[in-house]
């Protein structure tokens, strides 16, 4: 067994670890446990000692503190699973050494070609050694890629007394991918004051931020009757769904927005004639954005069923998850420490925003502040997903400079 993060991303990535929606149990898919196993082999075999798997997948291990003064308990996390979208099982990860540019078409589907138009990233890849699937799988850089660098930095702290540095926390969940990787979380037995989530994409780049997230509910009762003899009479609640999702301004929808916008996405509509029901989700950076884009959505079931007098509505908002910075603000040594340590890894740090929830938002409302750090993949959830070796590698640096820079500024 070889020691590098290439070599550890090499061995995780052929290990399918797909989880699963439908699922009831946790983990979600039981295989996701034999990565598991072997990470806690590696830990325990590095001299982490009290590297284990719980009975939910999830593995806790701890790099001890070298120091005498008293330094934050920090917790690097990533997640062990990789996303249902596309299939997992007999991943042939494929290495170009030296890129020289061009666009890179995989060996085991000729359809699948990862351009640099869509890609422009790969034009800072020059002469980096790329890692790529053969086409017919994802990768699983999302989020092996984090888990290797976490394993790597690991092991460096265990292996050079040298480097000072306060205990630090590793934990790998599974289920991120189906939105549960916090679910069963101990965050006491972790004894964490803060985290990272080592899951974003490109070198350099530190989020801190996420959207915040409302799902809306409607219901609407329509006017019920034979067809025959509807004349004035009838009033089909297919039709009044049909009419409020066509008033939905075009300008806020996920095809027409980026960047810190906003929007509102109809999920699903169920109907018959006498009742019908619309969901919704909305997104935005800011609670007030969110309650704006609500009113809008009852403004316009309000005006459309005005021409209806027969039927009525019901609107139900429930909150999903809110945007992680409201808790970092609070403790803005969080994120300044990580954007000093890519400094110091060689970077200019990128600060981000998500559009999405990860498991660090989750984690933040829970207790543990979690801002996300680059682990260096790209294309994620599809077969053209790639990362390259020097990033891994930078992403390793920041994480070993994050431990130093804990320890020097208590
Ligand atoms: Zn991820």
């Amino acid at each position: 067994m070889t020691d590098t993060v290439i070599d550890r991303f090499l061995r995780y990535v052929v290990i399918d670890t797909q989880s699963d929606a439908k699922s009831k149990t946790t983990p979600t898919t039981e295989k996701q446990k034999t990565l598991g196993k072997l990470l806690v082999e590696e830990l325990l075999a590095m001299g982490v000692s009290d590297a284990h798997l719980d009975e939910h997948g999830y593995v806790y291990a701890t790099v001890p503190s070298n120091v005498d003064k008293p330094v934050p308990v920090i917790c690097f996390c990533s997640h062990m699973d990789t996303a249902p979208d596309f299939t997992g099982t007999n991943v042939k990860p494929q290495i170009i050494r030296n890129y020289q540019g061009g666009d890179i078409r995989l060996s085991g589907d000729p359809q699948q070609v990862i351009r640099v138009s869509d890609h422009p990233v790969l034009l800072d890849q020059i002469g980096n050694d790329i890692i790529t699937t053969d086409g017919t799988t994802l990768l699983g850089a999302d989020d092996k890629a984090g888990v290797a660098e976490i394993m790597s930095a690991a092991q460096i702290l265990m292996d050079n007394p040298d480097i000072k540095h306060g205990a630090i926390r590793i934990l790998f969940t599974p289920d991120e991918e189906v939105g549960r990787g916090a679910d069963k979380v101990d965050l006491k037995k972790l004894g964490a004051r803060f985290g990272y989530t080592i899951d974003g994409e490109t070198a350099g780049h530190i989020e801190d931020e996420t959207f915040s997230a409302d799902g809306v509910e409607i219901t609407i009762a329509g006017v019920a009757i034979h067809p025959g003899f509807a004349k004035g009479k009838m009033e089909n609640a297919i039709k009044i769904a049909g009419a409020i999702i066509d008033r939905l301004p075009k300008d806020i929808a996920p095809e027409s927005t980026e960047g810190r916008e906003g929007f509102i996405h109809p999920t699903g509509v169920t109907g018959t004639m006498e009742k019908a029901s619309l969901s919704m989700i909305v997104r935005d950076f800011e609670d007030e954005g969110l309650a704006t884009k609500e009113a809008l959505i009852e403004g316009i079931v309000k005006q459309v069923i005005a021409a209806y007098p027969g039927s009525s509505y019901t609107f139900e908002v429930k909150q999903q998850y809110r945007n992680m910075k409201a808790i970092l603000a609070r403790n803005p040594e969080i994120t300044d420490n990580a954007l000093e340590a890519v400094r110091r890894a060689g970077m200019t740090p990128v600060r981000g925003s998500i559009r999405g929830g990860t498991d660090g938002s989750r984690l933040s409302f829970m207790g543990l502040p979690c801002p996300n750090i680059f682990a260096g993949g790209h294309a994620f959830h599809s077969p053209l997903e790639w990362v390259s070796r020097q990033d891994m590698e930078r992403a390793v640096n920041t994480l070993v400079e994050l431990a130093k820079v804990w320890e020097e500024r208590v």
